[in-house]
């Protein structure tokens, strides 16, 4: 408990010290991947520190494959933490579940000054309180049952096997402020808050208590969360406050909606991380959707996680809920497509391609494709057209390709047989053999050699072909 206002001071002169603090109890869902980069652009803005801890003191809710899911998100993002799991420091451990002795210390200073008592009220008389209230009109808050239970009347209901959660002694008639980071002041009424549970009857510290103690253990000086947990807030400054321990600033980070204004959720389509990876986006597409969604003011143009750092700005957070659009994501998405080198084209699409494929015709593949796709499911029909059997030609196109002739399907079946898929020269053989040019002498070769009257740049597309196969392709109407 010593020395934590020096390990403020610490943190503070090097610059701020942020968190992002997950629950392992899912997936990495948008808004907390936003909220981790938010959290990391703020330290890195200024030189600090971006830690990471995970909140797992709800066995029953937390589970270590959701973490180990959770830490592979984060480093696929690029979110690279400063201190926390796999990065250990003095302030450590970063889970937790392995902080019990510590927080074990701070419950017995709390206890020493009478301000926590066990609270012996089941589930079950918590919710039938809770419905009196709101059938009553009164908001739902602990009726301070336990509050006042002589040490006899503890004494015997313990005897009696009962296991108690461990409830913080709100002070009454007190007006708690603060000046949130994006929601500016904000004032509570301690009457309004009951008694809140911080320690679970299984012994485990509560989300009220042991979120508040590790930031200031961990030196946080900023914290960035979602908005839902705007009115915990002052639960978590009375604990910091009956403590002695510095508050870090809190600001509150609008919530991400989907387009008919509720918050983001699985009916919305895909929402995690996860998803969105495993459909193929790139993480840099994700960070510079994520980066602008409910932060205004950054240009239009991709960039890396340095670049957003500098232009990131508290004061741009938005207080409106932020709408989710995959159009937009799909736009940054796009940019990102483009900017791929060779390799990392190679290494994202792939996949997709014939085994075996030799290096020059992958690559012609799929820099021809590139420019027109947005998932890798885009390139999935080209695959099937530049390495699968002959086009079927709908009855137009078979019209049209009629309509060039023998002669010219002859010259160009001919040039096929000399050059292989060289379609340069052969558009050169049938220009010289019919005097074509331009869309009429490349549309009937296009719906020849692929089926479709548009499409990727013909050229590289017809170089990744098999060998022969703009021969065979070619003859059909020869
Ligand atoms: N574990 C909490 C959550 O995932 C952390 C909230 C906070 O950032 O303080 O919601």
């Amino acid at each position: 408990m010593n020395g934590m206002d020096s390990t403020g001071r610490e943190a503070f002169a090097r610059g701020p010290t942020t968190r992002f603090a997950p629950s392992p109890t899912g997936e990495l869902h948008l808004g907390n991947a936003r909220t981790a980069l938010f959290n990391f652009l703020l330290a890195h803005h200024a030189g600090g520190r971006f830690l990471l801890r995970i909140e797992d003191t709800d066995a029953e809710r937390s589970d270590a494959q959701h973490t180990a899911a959770l830490l592979e998100d984060l480093s696929w993002l690029g979110l690279a933490w400063d201190a926390g799991p796999g990065r250990e420091d003095e302030r450590g451990p970063y889970h937790q579940s392995q902080r019990g002795a510590l927080y074990e210390r701070f419950f017995q200073a709390l206890e020493s000054q009478g301000m926590v008592y066990p609270c012996f009220c089941t589930p079950l008389e918590l919710e039938a309180a809770r419905r009196a209230q709101r059938a009553s009109g009164r908001p739902p808050r602990y009726a301070g049952t336990c509050r006042n239970l002589s040490p006899a009347e503890r004494q015997r209901r313990r005897a009696q096997g009962l296991r108690p959660t461990t409830r913080f002694r709100v002070p009454p008639g007190r007006r708690l402020e603060f000046i949130d980071l994006v929601h500016g002041p904000q004032s509570f009424l301690s009457d309004d808050i009951g008694d809140f549970v911080i320690r679970r009857a299984d012994g485990s510290a509560a989300f009220f208590f042991c979120n508040a103690v590790d930031d200031a253990c961990m030196g946080v000086t900023q914290v960035l969360r979602g908005e839902d947990h705007l009115a915990n807030t002052p639960r978590q400054l009375l604990v910091l406050g009956a403590l002695g321990l510095p508050a870090p600033r809190y600001g509150h980070v609008s919530l991400i909606v989907g387009s008919d204004g509720a918050p983001l959720s699985k009916r919305h389509g895909a929402t995690s991380v996860r998803e969105f990876r495993e459909r193929g986006y790139h993480a840099q597409a994700l960070t510079n959707y994520l980066f602008r969604l409910g932060h205004s003011g950054a240009e239009h143009a991709v960039l890396d996680l340095p670049a957003m750092a500098r232009t990131f700005d508290v004061a741009h957070l938005g207080r409106a809920p932020s709408h989710f659009d995959e159009r937009q994501l799909a736009v940054w998405q796009k940019e990102t497509a483009q900017r791929l080198s060779a390799a990392e084209a190679c290494s994202w699409l792939g996949a997709l391609l014939p085994p075996g494929l030799d290096p020059p015709a992958a690559n012609a593949f799929i820099a021809a494709v590139l420019p027109n796709v947005v998932l890798p499911q885009d390139a999935q029909p080209w695959v099937q057209i530049v390495f699968g059997g002959p086009p079927t030609l709908s009855p137009e196109a078979e019209q049209a390709v009629k309509a060039a002739g023998s002669a010219y399907f002859a010259a160009a079946a001919q040039a096929a047989a000399q050059c292989g898929n060289d379609l340069p020269a052969i558009a050169a053989a049938v220009r010289a053999a019919t005097g074509r040019k331009g869309a009429e002498l490349y549309l009937p070769l296009r719906l020849a050699l692929t089926g479709c009257p548009h499409g990727p740049e013909l050229a590289p597309l017809v170089r990744a072909m098999p060998a022969g196969q703009a021969l065979e392709r070619l003859q059909r109407f020869a």
